[in-house]
């Protein structure tokens, strides 16, 4: 009989990794369970707010997966994985069995972290933080903000999923207000110090959006040591452990993540809240028949990306055809690679090259990618170009 993989999640990491199975042996079932029947890219998500893209042209079907590598898809929750028997178990109750388990069901929130915002809350002060309904709701509320109004947006601590998307959505932002009520705000509260592409960040926003000046269109602070811990529904305002207060009329709280909900149930993740995996066959440290990829699992230093869950399912498939044809598994590299749009005209981009050490641990491969500086005329408007280019060849390399 065939092997059966069963993929937990049609996102970037499931997708890819359900694609490149079948490429490499077709002699595998592939079962992808996803409960949404079309997919919402988190990617080129942001550029809603500037009026750059639709939420139609972020959706992508699964359709191609069936038609051109005959990959299953079953439009259901997988609600317990019942890693003992190999079998897991759907909403719709169908039991499925499994050779192999790929799990790739992206973040979960903390949110007993910040207090007066959950789930519910969530529906009215948007994360926005899975692309979807919550992110066209901010877009709503952004268009309905007095003149003069302000923006709040409240990042995330590290590990979190896509660390410079907090700041390509202010920019976004920044470029709509500019247009549209160029008197309004964007504040930045973050609890690091720093942040990805900071000095290209700052430096697109002084060139667009007056930083640093008494005018400008979009403020960060940190507050390192004094981190938002509340929230005052009926006010608009996030209260910081010492007690700051600031209100504003569009709230973003991006709130602290971990894996998935059915990855902390099944007992994958450790105390930092993601997946302990063997980096280079993406085997979950608590069961070797369950592999674990993208958002949900701790590859660090390899970003939370898109790009990364791309690698990542690349490699997982290769391994996962070794153990299933009885072969070794080769050592891998991983690679990530995030544009970001400070204006429609400005693109800058962080690329990394990761590596399997001896100890099996992963590590950035010195000397290789970094942060795009340049002054060279017209390269930020070639990089942006290069972001638009690189969001479609990310998309068709995983879900075409
Ligand atoms: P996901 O894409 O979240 O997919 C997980 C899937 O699993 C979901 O479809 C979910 O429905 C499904 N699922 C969950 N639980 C279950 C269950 N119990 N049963 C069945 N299915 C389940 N990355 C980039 O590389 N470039 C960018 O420019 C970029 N921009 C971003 C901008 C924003 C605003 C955000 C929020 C993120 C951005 N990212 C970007 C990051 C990127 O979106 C994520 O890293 C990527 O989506 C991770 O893929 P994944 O497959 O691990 O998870």
């Amino acid at each position: 009989t065939k092997a059966h993989v069963v993929v937990v999640g049609g996102g970037f990491a499931g997708a890819t990794v359900a694609k490149t199975l079948r490429l490499l042996d077709s002699a595998i079932k592939v079962t992808i369970i996803e409960p949404k029947s079309y997919y919402i890219t988190c990617p080129a998500s942001n550029w809603l707010f500037a009026d750059l893209i639709t939420q139609q042209q972020l959706s992508v079907s699964y359709q191609a997966l069936k038609d051109n590598y005959a990959v299953d898809i079953l439009t259901d929750r997988v609600a317990v994985i019942e890693s003992a028997r190999r079998r897991i178990c759907l909403a719709s109750g169908q039991q499925i069995s499994y050779d192999r388990l790929i799990l790739s069901p992206g973040i979960s929130f903390r949110w007993d972290s910040i207090a007066g915002y959950d789930a519910q809350v969530a529906e009215i002060f948007p994360h926005a933080w899975q692309a979807g309904p919550q992110t066209q709701l901010l877009q709503q509320q952004m268009h309905a903000m007095p003149k003069g109004g302000v923006i709040l947006i409240a990042a995330p601590p590290d590990p979190y999923r896509c660390p410079p998307g907090p700041y390509e959505r202010a920019s976004m932002m920044a470029y709509w207000l500019k247009q549209h009520n160029p008197r309004g705000k964007i504040i930045i509260l973050d609890p690091k110090r720093s942040f990805s592409k900071q000095a290209l960040f700052e430096a697109g926003w002084a060139k667009y959006y007056g930083y640093g000046t008494a005018n400008s269109l979009i403020e960060w602070h940190s507050l390192a040591d004094n981190p938002i811990t509340q929230l005052d529904v009926a006010s608009r305002t996030v209260i910081s452990d010492f007690g700051d207060r600031f209100t504003a009329d569009v709230l973003n709280i991006i709130p602290p993540q971990l894996a998935a909900d059915i990855a902390v149930q099944t007992e994958l993740t450790d105390e930092s809240g993601w997946c302990p995996v063997r980096p280079e066959s993406s085997q979950s440290l608590f069961d070797d028949f369950i592999h674990v990829i993208g958002d949900a699992a701790h590859f660090a230093p390899i970003p939370k990306s898109a790009f990364a869950a791309n690698s990542e399912a690349k490699a997982c498939a290769l391994a996962v055809v070794a153990l299933l044809n009885d072969k070794s598994i080769a050592s891998p590299n991983w690679l990530n690679t995030c544009y970001s749009l400070v204006s429609p005209e400005h693109g800058i981009s962080v690329a990394g090259v990761y590596k399997l050490d001896a100890d099996k641990t992963v590590s950035a491969v010195v000397g290789a990618g970094g942060v795009s500086h340049s002054s060279v005329a017209g390269y930020r408007l070639q990089e942006a170009e290069y972001a638009r280019i690189a969001y479609r060849s990310l998309v068709n390399n995983s879900f075409f």
